[in-house]
């Protein structure tokens, strides 16, 4: 292949028919690597919001730092993969302590930082400092397996080398951070998943799926295995016109998010008994337990929930946790001040429509 006329007709390309987009107007590293880390595992339309407003909030590392992870969570409720805040939160606190309190202009360095892999690394340091790193995230793979009819699975693990490879051997050292964003823009707009636009790729010539007319045979990837489903119950208990909502721990999934307490059904279990005995577990408490308020589905990475919450008025019992971080007895009007995951924000209008069936809580 040419590499050189590759370059030149993607990275024109790039430049006529790229998205204007929030993040392609800066250079600077804070705002680039928190675009980059929102855009990890989440479509463009929706991130554009998330930035907007997080940058308001936090619009330095320092600021960044100085907040309380609550309140950065709370920022990025709804966006999912609450482990990228968390770690964004770490690595900015890291470098609060640095006497320059800036991204810094090395790769080995930005990559020691908390959520700092080798993708974010690739993207901040060449878009921010034109370091010569190539990204390869899923469009890239998807593109490289296409142009080199590459039959490495594009998930199967540790295949990471062999795309990192392949993507080194075409970058444009001179401008690696525009090239990066090329590659990436074509996977995008045209290369896409299902049926690529060829018609409007500026890169037919060099590809060699697109010449041997098998761009549906690429890329590869290995059959993926059946996703586990859980069924769950939660109570929301209310005591006195409180309502209890508990804190999930730091680490793990869904860290530092609050929700109602619940669990897993047992084999055999109705959804009801397991609301009564999982709150009892997670909290200590006895509870009467009303009606179902709604039944919810969400799908995370690697499972599936089905999730049904009940109206539970609070019996007996003091709380004691197992489990959860923290617990608090919060007036309703104020629940929407702290951050919910998604599953939970499902349920929400159903238990304001039985608590509020009027107005709501506001
Ligand atoms: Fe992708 Fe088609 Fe372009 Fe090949 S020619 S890189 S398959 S869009």
């Amino acid at each position: 292949m040419d590499i050189a006329a590759f370059q030149k007709d993607l990275v024109r390309w790039y430049e006529e028919h790229r998205r204007d987009l929030p993040w392609r107007k800066t250079r600077n590293p804070y705002h680039i690597w928190v675009s980059e880390v929102m855009l990890q595992q989440t479509r463009v339309d929706t991130v554009i919001g998330y930035y907007h407003r997080f940058l308001e909030a936090f619009p330095d590392i320092r600021t960044l730092a100085a907040a309380d992870l609550q309140e950065v969570l709370k920022r990025w409720e709804g966006l999912g993969y609450y482990s990228r805040a968390r770690h964004l939160h770490a690595a900015a606190g890291q470098l609060a302590d640095t006497p320059e309190k800036k991204v810094p202009d090395a790769p080995a360095r930005f990559k020691q930082l908390p959520g700092v892999g080798d993708y974010i690394n690739a993207a901040v340091q060449s878009i921010a400092f034109d370091h010569p790193l190539p990204v390869v995230d899923g469009n890239v793979k998807r593109v490289l397996s296409r142009l080199f009819m590459m039959t490495f699975p594009v998930n199967q693990a540790g295949g990471h080398k062999e795309f990192a490879t392949a993507a080194e051997s075409l970058l444009d050292r001179r401008s690696p951070g525009r090239f990066n964003q090329a590659v990436m823009e074509l996977g995008a707009l045209a290369c896409k998943p299902a049926r690529p636009a060829c018609r409007i790729c500026p890169v037919t010539r060099f590809c060699r799926a697109f010449r041997e007319n098998r761009t549906a045979d690429f890329p590869r990837r290995l059959a993926g295995k059946k996703v586990p489903h859980h069924h769950l119950a939660a109570g929301a208990v209310w005591k006195k016109n409180t309502l209890l909502i508990v804190l999930r721990p730091p680490e793990g999934l869904l860290g530092g998010l609050w929700e109602f307490p619940g669990g897993r059904l047992k084999p055999g279990e109705t959804s009801e008994a397991a609301c009564r005995r999982s709150v009892r577990e997670a909290v200590g408490l006895t509870v009467l337990v009303g009606p179902r308020l709604v039944r919810i589905r969400h799908a995370y990475t690697h499972f599936k929930i089905t999730l049904d919450l009940y109206w539970c008025d609070f019996e007996a019992g003091r709380v004691r946790r197992r489990g959860p971080a923290a617990h608090r007895w919060i007036r309703p009007a104020v629940l929407e001040q702290y951050p919910f995951h998604r599953a939970v924000h499902k349920c929400l209008p159903a238990l304001y429509e039985a608590a509020w069936p009027v107005k709501g809580p506001g």
